[in-house]
């Protein structure tokens, strides 16, 4: 081999080198701003309508009829911000019942839902099916969950929903212990489909005023199944909230109650104004 060659043999060693390197820094770069970019929203958003605008900054509760909207499983970049923009928007508060993994990445998102008024609740960390659990994985289950949502809001969440709305002794006992109020349900007296089996807009409409009679919880996502819905999906939200205030409903937050709710399954929980 000449010395040429040699040369010949360095340069392009070191051509490959560099090129390794490279490749390497913009794969750590790429995986560092994927890190970064767990909180973008991805979803759609909501512009309000002039209609929107011209409501006053609180809308006074009329004695008519009074719902909570109910939102479980969140948040999620992908749905959480187009619902957090109609309530804004529309003057709507609502209730959260948060997935505690969901809470620890996206805590930003926590923070929007609570300083923009709404009720923050615990619906466990991973949606495990509770009668499975023992009661320690229950307990942790659902004081892990409160624990993050007071440390991130500053403010100790009092309501809990089973997932799938399954409770179990375990879950009851530690619901006692940690001093929450649990085995908050909903109601859902027809046969209509959830937002989570995707039936789209015209029949989620549907669904939510046929099931607004007053004190109805309304059961709704903003994370789950339904990010695998279509996201036209989502434009039932306004619509719903635009005819129920047409039919004069009026719109509360779920808190405690010693008395159970006979609209919601026995929820020890009421809708009150917020
Ligand atoms: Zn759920």
């Amino acid at each position: 081999m000449s010395f040429d060659d040699r040369r010949r043999n360095v340069r392009s060693l070191l051509f490959f080198l560099v090129a390794l390197l490279g490749t390497a820094v913009l794969s750590f770069a790429g995986s560092f701003a994927g890190a970064a970019d767990r909180g973008e929203l991805t979803g759609r958003r909501y512009t309000p309508t002039p209609a929107d605008r011209a409501l006053p900054p609180t809308v006074s509760s009329a004695p008519g009829p009074r719902v909570a909207l109910t939102f479980d499983d969140g948040p999620s970049p992908q749905v959480t911000p187009y619902i957090l923009d109609v309530l804004a928007a529309k003057r709507v508060p609502a209730t959260f019942f948060l997935q505690g993994e969901h809470v620890a990445d996206h805590p930003d998102l926590v923070r929007r839902v609570a300083a923009e008024g709404h009720v923050v609740a615990n619906h466990g960390w991973d949606h495990p099916w509770f009668p499975d659990l023992t009661p320690q994985e229950a307990e942790s289950q659902i004081g892990r969950t409160n624990d993050l949502l007071t440390e991130i809001t500053g403010v100790r969440p009092t309501l809990f929903r089973y997932p799938f709305g399954q409770p179990s002794p375990g879950g009851d006992a530690a619901l006692a212990r940690l001093g929450l109020t649990g085995g908050v349900h909903w109601k859902w007296a027809s046969s209509k489909p959830g937002d989570f089996q995707c039936p789209g807009t015209d029949a989620l409409v549907d669904y939510v005023l046929t099931e607004s009679v007053d004190q109805a919880m309304i059961l709704l996502h903003d994370a789950g199944d339904v990010i695998g819905c279509p996201p036209e999906q989502l434009d039932y939200l306004p619509r719903a909230i635009d005819a129920l205030r047409a039919r004069g409903v009026t719109f509360g937050v779920v808190a405690p109650s010693p008395v159970r709710s006979a609209v919601n399954s026995g929820s020890p929980a009421a809708v009150v104004p917020r």
